[in-house]
């Protein structure tokens, strides 16, 4: 089923309307009724098709039965009649192999049961005798047969049961055996057979459609309820103040980053970076500022990472911890200080910062190289310290953390 029609509002709507109706009252009309029958139509087809073979093969099994059991003065002219169902049979076989414009297939179908029931008939009708009778009630056996297990399109249906008990009543009324009366008398009789079987062809059509219907409506609500699932994931791990991702989401992503083996593979860097006096700024120019330069140093730190593979989650009030996957250390001391460099040429005004009159950021920068095998934890233990080093050697830098202090880098902002 297309997606579309999961999707859509109005055949939702339709399809409650229809279902809170009683049963024999569903009616499919319009979009509806043409995705109802594209649904059925492969199976319709088949059992059609089957029904088609079925009756080609038990003509020619019964001529040929015919031919050598029967009298040659019988069964002769039962062959001529008897020859039209196998290939009518074929022709509609192939008319129904795939989809076609309905009302071409209908008219080929109703023709096609009209021309096998005739030669039924006409094999009993040129044997006469007691042929004459028994084949008219295999006729309508034919008939009801089809009406039964052709799911097709109520006005088909009737249009073949019509024609099944017209070519009855013609026929028996033209029977030497028996009289006008008893003619109409067992047209009449066959006539409410065939319509309690037109009725029960009716229901099962509606029971088909009203499961359809349920399928619609279940489809509907397991597409509604994926959307509000996916709405509430975002929802569950966006920080709702900046739009970024939250530290749920950062840490949910850190363990699938890291995996079973609690390892990233291809190493990574991890900048846990924090706004300097940002207390300072909410005190001098009110909390509502504070909020607009949260929301602004986030967008410049997702400006200077990759979008495709890097990581910015906001990770506490004015903290923001960034994940860079594959990245050894001099790439990502160097995305760390464009970083920073970019929120100081932003000039966010902080008055009260004593270490500038503007926005500056310090970051503390851990790498996990490929043959290290730091827990995120560990590496982020790592990033708060060096950032805390950040912080206590004068803020608005970056520090990279190295365990032995020989290999600290201390790259100092240009101020
Ligand atoms: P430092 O340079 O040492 O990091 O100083 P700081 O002032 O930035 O750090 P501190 O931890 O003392 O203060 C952080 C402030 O961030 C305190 C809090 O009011 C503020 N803050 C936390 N979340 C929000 C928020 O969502 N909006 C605003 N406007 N302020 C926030
Ligand atoms: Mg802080
Ligand atoms: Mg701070």
């Amino acid at each position: 089923m297309h997606l579309d029609v999961q999707d859509d509002p109005a055949i939702a709507a339709e399809v409650d309307r229809l279902l809170a109706r009683r049963t024999r009252d569903i009616r499919l009309t319009g979009e509806i009724k043409r995705l109802f029958r594209a649904r059925v139509w492969s199976q319709t087809a088949k059992i059609i098709r089957a029904w088609m073979i079925w009756v080609a093969l038990l003509d020619v099994l019964t001529l040929a039965l015919n031919m050598l059991m029967l009298p040659r003065a019988v069964a002769l002219p039962m062959l001529l009649p008897g020859t039209i169902v196998p290939p009518v049979a074929m022709a509609i076989v192939f008319v129904w192999r795939k989809p076609r414009a309905p009302w071409f297939q209908g008219a080929c179908l109703i023709t096609g049961v009209f021309l096998i029931l005739l030669s039924v008939a006409l094999v009993g009708v040129s044997a006469g005798g007691e042929f004459y009778e028994r084949h008219l009630n295999i006729m309508l056996f034919v008939a009801i047969t089809a009406i039964i297990i052709f799911a097709i399109p109520l006005a088909w249906t009737v249009t073949i049961a019509a024609l099944a008990l017209g070519l009855y009543l013609v026929f028996q009324l033209q029977n030497p055996a028996i009289e006008f009366g008893s003619a109409e008398a067992a047209t009449l009789f066959f006539a409410s057979g065939i319509y309690a079987t037109v009725a029960a062809r009716r229901i099962m059509t509606i029971l088909a459609q009203k499961t359809f219907l349920f399928e619609l409506r279940d489809r509907h609500r397991v597409t509604e309820l994926a959307k509000a699932n996916d709405r509430l994931e975002l929802l569950a791990s966006t920080d709702p103040l900046t739009g970024i991702a939250n530290r749920r989401w950062m840490t949910e992503r850190l363990e699938l980053l890291w995996g079973s083996g609690r390892r990233c593979p291809d190493g990574a860097a991890m900048l846990m970076c924090d706004i300097d006096h940002f207390k300072k700024l909410n005190d001098h120019l009110g909390h509502a500022e504070g909020d607009r330069c949260l929301v602004e140093v986030a967008r410049t730190i997702q400006e200077n990472v990759r979008r495709d593979r890097d990581h910015v989650a906001r990770y506490g009030g004015e903290e923001f911890l960034v994940l860079l996957p594959g990245v050894n250390e001099e790439e990502a001391v160097s995305v760390a200080e464009r970083i920073r460099r970019s929120v100081e040429a932003a000039a966010f005004p902080n008055p009260g910062s004593r270490v500038s009159r503007n926005v500056t950021l310090s970051i503390g920068v851990a790498v996990q190289r490929a043959d290290d095998a730091f827990t995120p934890e560990q590496l982020q233990r790592q990033a708060d310290e060096a950032l805390y080093l950040a912080k206590q050697t004068g803020r608005n830098r970056v520090q990279f953390h190295s365990p032995e202090p020989s290999r600290r880098k201390h790259i100092r902002s240009a101020r």
